[in-house]
């Protein structure tokens, strides 16, 4: 049970005052609840947004408003704060500058005898008037301008009554923000966060807190969102070093609890006679690259030893690991028993479900697909037929294996597309009772050093070859001003029975202007565009779709309606088209390696040969720059994820959203290394020394755990 101190971080965002139905849709979207935790709160379909998603929404940067004077004397270009008087309104309208498109004006003064205007364009109704009445007395914070040796202030950051002076005089955190919730009112709710905080007892050691000049958890948490410097927004900073180590903390001893229990595990002892998978491997179209070769024997191998298997296959996109775990789970059947095969999505599911099908039923192994819109007596039925041991495979969404499927002898598990899901959480379920043997496959390469900080020390095997005879993806950097030669050009493509993608930019995230609505806006433009010029063969996908309906544009994609998909960048993982043999990227320099490399992995994915086309603008900095020269040079996912990390290194920040790698609120392991080792060994010698968790610091541990959502892995330490 979660300890009742965490409960007013643990409340819905509605508990907050402030926040009604709108409010919390705008949060939610703003800590991406619905990709970053998964699995954890009940399902892909998580719930929250809670309290402690918005304390772990950390600023990105500070503004600092404590600077005033007079009037009279105030300098430009400062970002300055004043209690100002409102002497009149100037509107554009009338007299001879009455044309659309002037500003709205309003004077100014105070004590001094100094004036300031204040000057706005396309003002809404009458918000100028309700704000700022002639004759009351604000408060205006924002950055000063000279207009004809004349002060001025356009679009104040803040307008406020006199009382809040005090409040706005400091530094402000600058938040990154979406759509729908300005920094004002997010640095307003942070203030009834903070009041949450509790007080939580110490779980790093005495020693260590005391050798790096650490404050308490507590303190490191409300100073972490009072940023005072920019320095203090680095990763050097104290309390962003402290609370990057009880994430790390938290998620290794996560994974090395579940390691301790599950390593010792019995396993199922699979020794096949190979009948199925001789018959399978001639009904495939191809004969197996080396690399699929190895791992499989690797996987047998461990199957076969009496030991619980939990293997991490790592492979870049298209590099056939759908195969492999084909024939791992064919292995299984062979001896009687039953295989499941996770996948983040329905279409994935169902595309993984046609191939097996394809080929498994030619070998007399029966295979089931269970998602969620099979419903009803049909769903009845086939949970009936898989307890009972009439489905031999059986494909499903994760969301799906965490209700309560009853197998008749489940003794593999493989999951797809792991990197979207926490390990340790996932290991956790599925190390309950009579524990499957599991499978674990990403198309996420990450650096070597890193692996350990995701995976712990799970065995792990790598497909690095792709399958032969595919042509390299032809990979082009060109500027966004060609942009109309290039869609000039799809015509020919489409005509020819080849399908495209065309990946609309991503905006940053970090102002109130840039959000999702300007990413949905350029996708929308792109396809009315590209609808009129190309006829009804254009599909369009973004990420505020639906489920259902993006699974029907890409299921059209997939089969022969649409021949261009317009898309965000949420085109699902590893959805396989063929005929898809042109990807365009618009604004690619500002997307992430790993993320560019994903993309291009949607191509290329039969013989014909295959282009990757990245528009970009010359503005770019050069670090972008050496990213698209990177992609441009080579296709290897494991250099490509070296690369990242030497470029990440050499100071450009990027989210680790874009890394393509799991998420951390607070550390950044590409520069916080030595605190991941540190980590690393504390929890060696709290395993060694606690693996209960009973001492006073064990207890103070399982807080930690509980406050970083690893709740599976503390149910699981009691279950034993
Ligand atoms: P990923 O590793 O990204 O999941 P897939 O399993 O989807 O890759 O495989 C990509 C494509 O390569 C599929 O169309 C698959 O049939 C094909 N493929 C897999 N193995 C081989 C092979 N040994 N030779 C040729 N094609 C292969
Ligand atoms: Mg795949």
């Amino acid at each position: 049970m979660r300890p009742s101190n965490l409960f007013p971080l643990f409340a819905d965002v509605t508990a907050l005052k402030g926040v009604g139905p709108g409010v919390r849709k705008a949060l939610k979207r703003l800590v991406g609840i619905s990709d970053a935790l998964p699995g954890l709160r009940g399902g892909p379909e998580a719930k929250g947004p809670m309290v402690r998603d918005l304390l772990f929404h950390l600023p990105s940067g500070l503004v600092d408003r404590r600077y005033t004077s007079p009037l009279m004397t105030a300098p430009e270009g400062v970002t300055a704060t004043f209690v100002v008087t409102v002497d009149e309104h100037i509107p554009p309208g009338g007299g001879k500058y009455g044309a659309r498109g002037r500003p709205y004006k309003i004077t100014c003064s105070d004590e001094s005898g100094g004036t300031i205007t204040l000057v706005f364009f396309n003002p809404r109704g009458d918000y100028l008037e309700k704000m700022l009445p002639v004759g009351a007395k604000r408060v205006i914070s924002g950055k000063t301008e000279k207009f004809d040796y004349h002060l001025q202030m356009t679009h104040p950051d803040i307008i406020a009554p006199v009382e809040e002076l005090e409040d706005i005089k400091r530094v402000e955190p600058v938040y990154p923000l979406t759509q729908g919730i300005s920094n004002r009112q997010l640095t307003k709710l942070m203030q009834q966060v903070e009041k949450r905080i509790p007080d939580l007892p110490e779980w790093i050691e005495r020693r260590y807190l005391s050798q790096q000049y650490w404050r308490n958890w507590k303190q490191a948490m409300v100073s972490i969102h009072h940023p005072q410097s920019e320095k203090e927004l680095l990763a050097e900073d104290l309390s962003r070093q402290r609370l990057a180590f009880d994430e790390l903390l938290a998620n290794q001893l996560a994974l090395g609890l579940v390691r301790e229990r599950t390593k010792k595990k019995p396993g199922y002892p699979i020794r096949g006679s190979n009948v199925m998978r001789h018959k399978t491997l001639k009904e495939l179209p191809f004969a197996l690259t080396s690399g699929q070769d190895r791992v499989l024997a690797e996987i047998d191998e461990d199957m076969a030893s009496g030991n619980r298997m939990i293997r991490l296959l790592q492979g870049d996109v298209g590099s056939g690991k759908t195969v492999v775990a084909l024939l791992a789970m064919l292995r299984v059947v062979e001896n009687g028993k039953q295989a499941g095969l996770m996948v983040p999505t329905e279409i994935l599911g169902r595309q993984h479900f046609a191939f097996i099908e394809s080929i498994a039923s030619k070998v007399g192994v029966r295979v089931a697909l269970l998602t969620g819109s099979i419903k009803g007596k049909q769903r009845a039925e086939l949970l009936g037929a898989i307890e009972m041991g009439l489905v031999d495979i059986v494909i499903g969404t994760h969301a799906l294996f965490q209700e309560k499927i009853v197998f008749k002898d489940l003794a593999l598990i493989v999951v797809d597309e792991q990197h979207r899901f926490g390990v340790a959480q996932r290991l956790a379920l599925t190390a309950k009772g009579k524990s499957p043997h599991l499978l674990l496959m990403t198309a996420t390469p990450i650096p070597r050093s890193l692996t350990m900080t995701f995976y712990g020390d799970m065995d792990s095997s790598l497909l690095t070859e792709k399958p032969s005879g595919r042509p390299k993806i032809d990979t082009r950097a060109i500027p966004l001003s060609r942009a109309e030669e290039v869609i000039a050009g799809l015509k020919r493509v489409i005509g020819s029975g080849n399908k495209v993608y065309w990946i609309c930019p991503l905006i940053e995230e970090n102002t109130e202007e840039n959000n999702f609505a300007l990413d949905l806006a350029a996708a929308e433009a792109r396809h009315r565009e590209f609808s009129q010029r190309f006829g009804d063969v254009v599909g369009l996908m973004h990420g505020r779709m639906k489920g259902d309906d993006r699974e029907k544009v890409m299921s059209g994609f997939v089969g022969n309606q649409y021949d261009i998909l317009v898309a965000t960048t949420v085109v699902e993982v590893g959805v396989d088209v063929p005929d898809a043999t042109i990807i365009v990227i618009e604004h690619a320099e500002r997307f992430g390696l790993a993320q560019l490399h994903q993309l291009r992995g949607r191509v290329g994915r039969s013989d014909k040969p295959s282009t990757c086309i990245l528009l970009y603008t010359d503005k770019c900095g050069d670090i972008a720059k050496e990213r698209l020269r990177v992609i441009r040079e080579t296709d290897d996912g494991f250099r490509i994820a070296e690369e990242d990390l030497r470029l990440r290194g050499s100071g450009e920040i990027l989210g680790t959203k874009q890394s393509g790698m799991p998420e951390f609120h607070f550390a950044n392991i590409l520069q916080q290394g030595e605190l991941l080792r540190a980590a690393r060994d504390d929890v060696k010698m709290i395993l060694q020394n606690d693996a209960e968790l009973k001492t006073p610091r064990g207890e103070a541990l399982r807080t930690l755990l509980y406050l970083f959502e690893y709740d599976e892995t503390i149910r699981f330490l009691h279950s034993g």
